[in-house]
């Protein structure tokens, strides 16, 4: 980079590996994977394998064939390394727990007994479909040293009521969503340990430099969490990048429950990507 110019761009794409990627993931890649080229930047793919529960090596090996396949390609990985790695989050735990004991140092979260689905399902991108219901506070005043011992206790954000967080997406326009109302707080660890999908995002966009966030648009709200996240640990939020979603022909969002259109049914049936794309 030349002194004074402007950041070099590093975009990324985050799959999953709890299933088979579809058309709907292949067209957020692809957008990822067009601007990070316009703007002459690098693309870096993360493996969001944090949820031992679901995750399976199979469906890792899977998605490195299927987008490659698709025609997308990356300049740091789990594969190629790079020099912001790991790139699997299963292996960076160290620097999600060390973003952690910064927020509580700070007091910024508390811990919560409260035994919900929610809890268990924070690891995952809570895709607006099944994006988390308003946190009622149950835990939000008692003294940490109040807390019942023997309890398994999540760790919560707590988010300023009433604040109303903005910014300018780029695929989306202008947005705002209000803290307490369009969403409560939300766990930054669970129980086990293990780091919710909130703040490794956070924590890894911002370890490995990425400038712009290209995601789906079911997690505009979780935009909105992160923001109070990268204000909290004293960090500079990048910009965001919100694409439409697809659906299916009821208007369904397309899911890993869409089987016919994951990217190796529509190849094994002789799809070329090119035609998939220019559909869209
Ligand atoms: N792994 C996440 C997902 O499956 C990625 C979300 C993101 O791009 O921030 O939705």
């Amino acid at each position: 980079m030349a002194s004074g110019g402007p950041p070099v761009y590093r975009g990324r794409i985050a799959p999953s590996p709890t299933g088979h990627l579809h058309l709907g993931h292949a067209r957020t890649f692809w957008i990822a994977h067009g601007r990070a080229e316009s703007h002459g930047g690098v693309l870096v793919l993360r493996n969001e394998d944090l949820d031992a529960d679901r995750v399976r090596r199979e469906f890792v090996e899977a998605f490195f064939e299927d987008l490659r396949w698709f025609g997308i390609r990356w300049q740091e990985g789990p594969d190629c390394g790079g020099p912001h790695g790991p790139y699997s989050q299963s292996e960076r735990r160290a620097v999600h727990q060390e973003a952690f004991e910064r927020l509580r140092a700070a007091g910024q979260v508390y811990p919560c007994v409260c035994s919900r689905k929610d809890i268990q399902a924070a690891v995952r991108a809570p895709h607006a479909a099944d994006d988390e219901p308003l946190y009622p506070g149950t835990c939000r005043c008692r003294p940490v040293d109040a807390v019942p011992a023997g309890r398994p206790v999540s760790w919560r954000f707590r988010v300023p009521d009433g604040e109303v967080l903005t910014w300018n997406d780029g695929g989306q326009g202008s947005q705002a969503r209000i803290a307490g109302r369009d969403f409560g707080d939300f766990v930054v660890v669970r129980p086990d340990g293990v780091p919710s999908y909130q703040l490794a995002c956070v924590v890894d966009d911002h370890a490995m430099g990425i400038t712009e966030v290209v995601r789906g648009a079911d997690l505009l709200v979780s935009t909105a969490r992160q923001i109070l996240l990268y204000r909290a640990l004293g960090w500079a939020p990048p910009a965001f990048f919100h694409c439409p979603l697809l659906t299916d022909a009821q208007g369904v969002r397309l899911s890993k429950r869409h089987a016919a259109l994951s990217l190796r049914t529509l190849r094994d049936t002789g799809a070329h990507p090119s035609e998939l794309r220019a559909a869209w």
